[in-house]
């Protein structure tokens, strides 16, 4: 197989043993331990359709790799499968300026593609913290998320076609323009998410939107979760280019400030927000009828980019990386009005298994998306780490929440799926799986837990 595997893709498109580079064993979870057969490095669609073609016919696993920016040990290869890297697909092709959408290739890095984009005058839509390392292939096969999804949604709203190349090697070609095409199932959302268990994404048509005007930036205090909710609603209904709603629960914000060594707010305040909107003006009106109102204690508005960025770094909370030492970083995503009582009943019960854990809680809460930060007394075990995962997605479960809000499934969430999936929904998901991936080889075990 080998042999026909280089042939097809010449010896750099196809190397083994000391040539693969330790980056290819491991996303940035870091759950990856395994030197794959072969790393493949096509560089045409017809490379990756002939290179599916002969993995299929060696009944051999492939495991699509972008970025390895992934959270989840989506691209994690195992010994006995082949890793198939997009890296040299890369490039930007077309733009059509008529449809506000661009060709791009799927090993593009996303940060290359914004510049891109922003050289024509227009902004492509889909932006995160990663964006210096992911590809776009990986970002629709993850359907990432990230910092604009109030605005312009997630990776899957702002795609317009696609091309895949199938287990087999048959390239399915969908690379339309075309907002309305109600021309039957809607196949292009299939793949986005799919983590690479479906198809090889190599071709995407991307939508592009206006570039944003300079934005205003704001950093309130509130005294309860029933106030946030208040000016989420008074943002949405003011700011039409409202761009960022991010809340900090006072455990987050407080410890965040503190290691910063900040003092924005003199005490955390129970909720902290950042606002971002495009109305800089709208946006100081707004803070003074909430203040007037009650709903604010504290306003900062950023006077400068360097104002705003420190507001951000709290947020961020890279810190955080330095000083907990085996910090865990869970995404989940509960319906928007329980993400308090979500965020107290999964507080209590991660104190009460693990008494002096760190835990705090921070999130896009427009987006329903809420983010915890563990760390456990020593660093935990691994045992202990899959504790954690348990205590949180078994309050998940219970308040009907989803244990994946972006980040995705991979290995590391796949046993707990059934808490979000019914056995319905998992049962359409393997018959789905079945028919494009007869034989199983596209990245077997993620995704879905076995039956
Ligand atoms: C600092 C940091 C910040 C992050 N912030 C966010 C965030 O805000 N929102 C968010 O959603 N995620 C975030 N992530 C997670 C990660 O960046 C995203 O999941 C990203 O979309 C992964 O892209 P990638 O190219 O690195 O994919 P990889 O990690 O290489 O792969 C991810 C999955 O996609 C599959 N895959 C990759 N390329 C293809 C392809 N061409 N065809 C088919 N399958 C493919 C892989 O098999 C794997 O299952 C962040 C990660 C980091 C490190």
């Amino acid at each position: 197989m080998l042999e026909e595997l280089r042939a097809a893709l010449g010896l750099l498109g196809c190397l083994t043993g000391a040539d693969v580079p330790e980056a290819a064993r491991s996303d940035t979870s870091r759950c990856g331990r395994h030197l794959p057969l072969a790393l493949l490095r096509p560089a045409t669609v017809e490379e990756v359709s002939a290179a599916m073609a002969i993995c299929h016919r060696h009944g051999v696993p492939v495991v699509p790799q972008g970025g390895m920016t992934g959270l989840a040990g989506g691209a994690n290869p195992g010994p006995e499968a082949v890793a198939l890297s997009l890296s040299r697909l890369n490039g930007v092709e077309e733009i059509d300026r008529e449809a506000m959408a661009r060709v791009v290739r799927a090993g593009t890095v996303l940060e290359a593609a914004q510049k891109a984009a922003e050289a024509e005058g227009l902004l492509l839509p889909v932006d995160l913290g990663a964006r210096g390392s992911c590809q776009i292939g990986g970002n629709i096969a993850t359907n990432a998320g990230g910092v604009r999804v109030l605005h312009d949604g997630m990776t899957r709203d702002n795609l317009l076609g696609l091309d895949v190349v199938l287990a087999d090697g048959t390239v399915l070609s969908q690379l339309t323009r075309v907002v309305k095409n109600n021309t039957g199932y809607d196949l292009r959302h299939l793949f986005a998410g799919s983590e690479g268990t479906l198809g090889v994404i190599t071709r995407a048509v991307i939508r592009l939107r206006p570039l944003p005007l300079p934005r205003g930036t704001a950093l309130v205090a509130l005294p309860d979760f029933a106030a946030v909710l208040r000016l989420l609603a008074m943002a949405r209904a003011r700011l039409p280019g409202l761009s960022a709603f991010e809340a900090m629960w006072r455990d987050y914000f407080g410890f965040n400030q503190a290691q910063l060594g900040l003092k924005l707010f003199p005490e955390p305040p129970p909720f902290a927000v950042i606002l971002e909107a495009e109305e800089g003006e709208a946006l100081e009106t707004l803070l003074a009828t909430a203040m007037d109102e009650g709903i604010l204690t504290d306003a900062l508005l950023a006077q400068s980019l360097t104002e705003a960025r420190r507001f951000w770094e709290v947020r961020e909370g890279h810190i955080m990386d330095a000083v907990l030492p085996g910090l865990i970083n869970l995404d989940v995503s509960l319906t928007t009005g329980r993400l308090d009582a979500f965020a107290g009943a999964c507080r209590q019960a991660l104190l009460g298994r693990f008494p002096g854990a760190h835990v705090s809680f921070y999130g896009h809460v427009a987006d329903s998306n809420l983010h915890i930060a563990v760390a456990l007394p020593g660093g935990g075990t691994e045992a202990e780490v899959h504790g954690v995962d348990a205590v949180t997605y078994g309050v998940v479960r219970d308040f009907g929440g989803s244990i994946s809000a972006e980040h995705g499934i991979g290995t590391l969430k796949r046993d707990w799926l059934g808490h979000s999936r019914s056995p319905a929904e998992l049962a359409a998901m393997r018959a789905i799986k079945a028919a494009l991936d007869p034989k199983g080889i596209l990245n077997p075990g993620k995704v879905l837990p076995p039956e």
